[in-house]
């Protein structure tokens, strides 16, 4: 029998991905256009593991609008062939019951459910990507809500009361997914243009044990809480949605509701996960453990930022959607800084899954810039590397982000080179710079290597934002 799943030996571990990924990847990558024309002249049938995997180019959520609105060309769409040649055992056999059953409709019907994008949601840097998930991925989400709720260390008898804003997101729809899985007592209080006096209306009607609140709102909803005079002696775990809070930030949050009148202590735990993914991690009610991953549903990895390649430090936590359909993400460069993944024991629960501790922050590369005309847009600068990396002239780079002067009214992108090219490169890059990026830059080539190494000491890396 095998172990639960945050239970699981080494080699168990190993053998579940193995065998996800060697079904779902052979469809992820013939059956998701995206994905078809990116794998290139990659022998695909070595693409069936985690080495085959990281055969893959990363992909960043430029790369994906840039192919198409809404990142709709990463939705698995197979026709009926590579289903036969790329769905797991349980999907095959679905499909033949409900042939069996219902004949032709039948098997409609069941390739509608693995298939079909039924729920979209909104993720990305500014929600302009379109996650999509079918019927079966809502079926993994709530499974994952359970999961995440057993983390915090939920139970049956819990009332919730969630404090986000309704909408389009991986945040809203995670816990509407959690609640659901974990089969809870939820109001979701907060309707569209709600402010925080509706939950605390809400929040009054219930014998509310468990609050979800956006990070950034926790303490501001413990004030709102305190004003009102909302009864909160049953309360005992606030739920901060967002990346885990300081030590600090978790002290005031406790105090801001022991003051709104919380009779005990009242445990702050993270949910949180890339607004791309499907699934929110959590922190465990033991403690000091950081966010519990989901190793069976979703392959992590840990990229240098600037060179696209696994690394053992810090860098981009970068996500590959294993065993899921609708959207599929493969090595999607999520942006979000992270220390390495720690699979060591949780000290707090003793779960032995891959755990995100330390600081995380989102879309750490990917920073707001005025455009021309006072338009605000975003810069990706992770697209410098990539295409420094395919121009091998390049010895040594380094950028800059300078604001606006009396030349030029908006951000700029300056890139200095190192190393001699063709002139007529130049402008080859400053376009291939603009579509990875985001910004027109300004190449400076041929400057001396060692001006460019001193300029990278000087600004303590390779990139400095000077605005
Ligand atoms: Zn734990």
């Amino acid at each position: 029998m095998v172990a639960p799943w945050d239970r699981r030996s080494d080699d168990d571990r190993a053998r579940i991905e193995a065998a996800t990924l060697a079904r779902w990847l052979p469809g992820a990558v013939t059956a998701a256009p995206f994905h078809a024309a990116r794998v290139g002249d990659i022998d695909d049938r070595l693409i069936v593991d985690r080495r085959g995997l990281q055969r893959l180019a990363p992909t960043r959520e430029r790369d994906l609008l840039a192919d198409g609105a809404g990142g709709g060309s990463a939705v698995l769409r197979p026709n009926e062939q590579q289903v036969k040649a790329t769905a797991d055992d349980s999907v095959i056999v679905g499909i033949a019951r409900a042939i069996r059953r219902d004949g032709t409709g039948g098997k409609r019907d069941a390739l509608v459910r693995e298939y079909r994008p039924l729920q979209l949601h909104r993720g990305g840097v500014a929600g302009e990507l379109l996650v999509a998930s079918t019927r079966s991925d809502l079926d993994r989400q709530h499974r994952v809500g359970a999961r995440a709720a057993a983390v915090l260390g939920l139970r049956e008898d819990d009332v919730l009361v969630s404090a986000l804003p309704a909408g389009p997101t991986l945040d809203h729809l995670g816990v509407v997914h959690l609640a659901t899985g974990a089969a809870l007592t939820a109001l979701h209080a907060r309707g569209v243009g709600d402010d925080l006096t509706t939950v605390a209306a809400a929040a009054a009607r219930l014998p509310v044990t468990v609050l979800v609140v956006a990070a950034h709102e926790a303490d501001v909803l413990a004030a709102v809480l305190r004003e009102e005079r909302t009864e909160l002696r049953e309360l005992r775990t606030v739920v901060s949605v967002g990346p885990p809070p300081t030590a600090q930030q978790r002290a005031a949050t406790i105090d801001a509701f022991r003051r709104a009148g919380a009779d005990r202590e009242v445990a702050i735990l993270a949910l949180w996960g890339p607004s791309v993914s499907r699934s929110l991690w959590a922190e465990c009610v033991e403690g000091g453990g950081g966010l519990h991953t989901y190793p069976d549903l979703e392959v992590l990895e840990v990229l240098d930022p600037l060179t696209g390649r696994v690394t053992d430090g810090d860098g981009d936590l970068t996500l590959t959607s294993a065993g899921w359909h609708g959207t599929v993400h493969l090595r999607f460069q999520t942006g979000t800084w992270v220390d390495p993944l720690t699979t060591d024991p949780c000290p707090g629960c003793g779960r032995d899954v891959p755990r995100l501790v330390g600081d995380l922050v989102p879309h750490a590369w990917e920073l707001p810039v005025a455009l021309d005309g006072g338009v605000r847009g975003t810069i990706d600068l992770r697209g410098i590397a990539a295409v420094v990396a395919r121009t091998s002239w390049v010895t040594a780079w380094r950028a800059e982000l300078r604001g606006p002067d009396e030349r030029v009214p908006r951000d700029r992108l300056v890139v200095e080179l190192a190393g001699t090219g063709p002139r007529s490169d130049t402008g080859r890059l400053e376009r291939a710079l603009e579509a990875a990026t985001g910004l027109a830059p300004e190449v400076i080539a041929g400057v001396h290597e060692d001006e460019v190494v001193r300029g990278i000491d000087a600004a303590g890396g390779v990139l400095a934002d000077r605005r």
